[in-house]
């Protein structure tokens, strides 16, 4: 779907560095360093990155209104 506003674990707010991540992937940056550049330290946080899945145009789509 969309990236949580905030992390589910910790509370930390991280949507605000999705789309900077997302660019930086695409690139060819590891997603480790770009991680750590932002900031997203905790384990919690980072696997929430890593396991992402952008959904939202394939499920607009669909969209029946
Ligand atoms: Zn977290």
């Amino acid at each position: 779907m969309i990236i949580p506003i905030r992390c589910i674990t910790c509370g930390k707010p991280v949507a605000h560095l999705w789309e900077e991540f997302k660019e930086k992937v695409a690139k060819g940056m590891e997603p480790g360093e770009v991680m750590d550049e932002l900031g997203l330290d905790r384990a919690c946080c980072r696997s929430l990155f890593l396991t992402h899945v952008d959904s939202i145009d394939l499920i607009n789509k669909f969209k029946k209104y």
